[in-house]
């Protein structure tokens, strides 16, 4: 039998091993089998046709994992697919895909896990029949009650954009679809961005589907919980499965909907291992296994949102808010006209300080957003010079003033602040520019309560619910009242449903505007209005309700698309520049990257990839729609005294640079190891399809 098991890239196996088995054995079968001196889990795959088992020296399986139902026919290729797509070995796609606990146990192990299980969920609970009856759910709106009939009365299975305002009641529609899959029997798969997202998108699906079994799959599970509920999932168990992009491989034998909620999230785009995109991998399961999918956003991703207009996918307009709420009115600040403190920047202009305590004192509450955390970005000596670089990384180390470190955020390197200035002994030395901690200190400066006593301000970022629990306790006293200002990343801007929240302010969003990256606009253009839709969630509030937005370049077409919550303008104008450029989505990227100790070496590898790829006969048709663009360093060049290159492949056909990439395998692999080029060889290197950030 033909076995998918985790063999490192760089070993130089093939995709799949040979083993013999002394009993037919079905693929998707769980099996151990012996590799070198170790025993690892692997996947029987379907034989190859011309599979010619003759060889002498196969060895055998060393053990099926009974009990455990094989994976999918569907599930199967799914992983080969991703696995063809993404450039990556079938066995690392495959097994990744599975619970790290699954891969640990031997067969015994699997059976005792299995039945704790089925002593625990007891019998029938996947027929349970006391979900909410018809009478309790809330009455659609005219809008929610188009796009539900619109989805079931779809002559086939289709990708269905749904295009919501923030408030709009997406969330009720995906429970009606998934309501509808589940009383035919289907399983109802549904991803979202943030981990921090799942436990309230949990709530309201178990308050929906009482005595449904409802597995989660996120990366804040432990090994234990999320081997239970990959089960519940894999053995059909649970009616849904809700999860972060992870939860896009999970084995679903009944699987009738996906739904992918904020599909526009940059999270869903994996940043190690196989770069897979959960959401264009969404997308090809529900084309393959014929089922519907919902990709749910305010602000599509302009792929998305192409589809949808050539017709690929179908889509559907909720433009108004639920209870007749309107979205807050978009104020600009601009900065050029602000009084500029002396010596130091400022955080905020007296109009939007004015407009933060005139909240305070109604008692409604205000968040304020920048994308930076720390105290300061950099410590600066005005005498020297001198700023607090980071020793291994072409980065700066961030000022945070709490525990007064200095803390790369690339590579971790942590000091203690220095007293003086390390190069010239000036004793002088200060911040520059400002993070979240130093905003939430100056608000606490700046803002009173009615009774004169200092504003209460919460803090939510990477740094302040770096252990468990505290970003739940920090967010129940933001719902509580016990917050009047709450500072935050962009972890705060997404999904939640603040009810006492009338204001949303950017301190700084400019930054996005005049970044190479030519996603930088689109980025920046989704998160304002996601923002803007944690202000005036309730009503009867929504009238009075306001986003700020201090800015230095007030007439940028950005921020004017803005003012008006005009999507599908920015969006137009947005891809006539795409188009113009030859960029996604007119284009398709990939990008090769390779790390070493120089950066001539990481280039010497990128360049000798170039060249053998040009001197391939079999490359030369694909060279003529495939651009291969010289190698350069990438945003961050040096991380951990890391030299890293990158080299960008793109073509306005997916098929060609599919194949161009194809043929790049066996050379990268081959040259990888007999490159010694003059400046020595490379460490590592890694292919990002479609990549988002370049
Ligand atoms: P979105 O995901 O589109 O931003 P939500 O699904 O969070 O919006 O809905 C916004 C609010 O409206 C939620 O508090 C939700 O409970 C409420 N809501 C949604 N649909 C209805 C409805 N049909 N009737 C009453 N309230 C609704
Ligand atoms: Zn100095
Ligand atoms: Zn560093």
């Amino acid at each position: 039998v033909t076995v998918a098991v985790d063999a490192p890239q760089h070993s130089g196996l093939s995709e799949v091993l040979t083993y013999t088995a002394s009993q037919p054995v079905p693929p998707g079968t769980l099996v151990r089998v012996p590799l070198g001196r170790r025993v690892v889990s692997g996947v029987v795959m379907p034989h190859p046709p011309q599979d010619d088992l003759g060889d002498a020296d196969l060895r055998p399986i060393e053990q099926v994992i009974e009990g455990l139902p094989p994976m999918g026919t569907a599930w199967l290729q799914l992983a080969q697919f991703a696995a063809r797509y993404y450039q990556r070995s079938l066995g690392e796609v495959a097994l990744a895909a599975l619970p790290p606990e699954l891969r640990k146990l031997d067969a015994p192990q699997v059976l005792t896990r299995l039945k704790r299980l089925h002593k625990a969920v007891g019998p029938g609970a996947a027929v349970a029949q006391e979900s909410v009856g018809p009478a309790e759910l809330p009455p659609l709106t005219e809008e929610q009650q188009r796009v539900v009939q619109a989805l079931e009365s779809a002559a086939a299975p289709a990708t269905t954009l749904l295009h919501g305002a923030t408030g709009s009641g997406k969330t009720e529609v995906y429970l009606r679809a998934a309501a509808r899959a589940v009383a035919q029997g289907r399983q109802a798969l549904v991803l979202v961005p943030e981990i921090n997202l799942t436990p309230q998108l949990e709530a309201r699906f178990a308050e929906r589907f009482k005595g449904h079994v409802i597995a989660t799959l996120h990366s804040g599970l432990t090994p234990a919980q999320r081997l239970r509920h990959w089960l519940l999932a894999h053995l059909g168990v649970a009616d849904l499965v809700l999860g972060t992009r992870m939860a896009v491989f999970a084995s679903l034998p009944r699987l009738g909907l996906i739904v992918v909620d904020e599909e526009h999230d940059p999270s869903y785009k994996s940043q190690d291992g196989a770069r897979y995109s959960a959401r264009d991998l969404a997308v090809w399961r529900g084309r393959h296994e014929q089922l519907p999918v919902i990709l749910g956003s305010a602000t599509p991703s302009l792929e998305t949102w192409l589809h949808a207009q050539q017709g690929r996918y179908a889509r559907q307009d909720m433009p108004a808010r639920v209870g007749g709420g309107v979205l807050p009115r978009v104020r600009l600040v601009d900065m050029n006209l602000q009084p500029r403190a002396v010596g130091q920047s400022l955080a905020l202009s007296p109009p939007l300080q004015a407009a933060l305590e005139g909240r305070i004192a109604k008692g409604e509450q205000s968040l304020v957003f920048l994308n930076r955390r720390g105290y300061a970005p950099v410590l600066f000596c005005g005498d020297c010079g001198w700023k607090s670089g980071c020793p291994n990384c072409s980065a700066w180390r961030v000022f945070h003033k709490l525990d007064r470190t200095l803390r790369c955020h690339h590579c971790g390197y942590t000091e203690r602040v220095p007293k003086a200035c390390p190069d010239c002994g000036n004793l002088d030395i200060a911040p520059m520019g400002r993070g979240t901690e130093r905003l939430e200190e100056q608000l606490a400066q700046a803002l009173k309560r009615p009774d004169g006593s200092p504003a209460r301000i919460g803090r939510i970022d990477a740094d302040s619910t770096r252990h468990k629990g505290e970003l739940e306790s920090q967010l129940a006293a933001v719902h509580a009242g016990e917050v009047d200002v709450l500072v935050g990343t962009q972890m705060v801007t997404k999904g939640h449903d603040f009810r006492r929240m009338t204001l949303v302010a950017a301190v700084n969003p400019d930054g996005a505007l005049f970044s190479s990256d030519f996603r930088a606009a689109e980025r920046l253009f989704a998160l304002l209005m996601q923002a803007a839709g944690r202000a005036g969630r309730e009503a009867s509030q929504s009238a009075q309700s306001e986003m700020w937005v201090q800015t230095w370049h007030p007439t940028h077409p950005l921020y004017q698309a803005l003012r008006q919550y005009d999507y599908s303008g920015f969006a137009q104008a947005q891809l006539d520049e795409r188009a113009a450029a030859s960029v996604p989505p007119y284009a398709h990227m990939a990008l090769l990257r390779a790390e070493a100790k120089t950066a001539a070496a990481a280039t010497g590898f990128l360049q000798a990839v170039s060249q053998a790829l040009q001197d391939l006969p079999e490359a030369q048709a694909l060279l003529e729609s495939v651009f291969i663009y010289p190698p350069v360093p990438t945003p961050v060049a040096k991380v951990a005294n890391v030299e890293r290159i990158q080299m960008l492949l793109e073509s306005p056909s997916r098929v060609a640079l599919q194949k161009l990439l194809a043929l790049a395998q066996p050379l990268l692999h081959e040259l990888r190891h007999g490159y010694k080029g003059p400046q020595g060889g490379i460490l590592r290197w890694a292919l990002d399809v479609d990549p988002q950030a370049i």
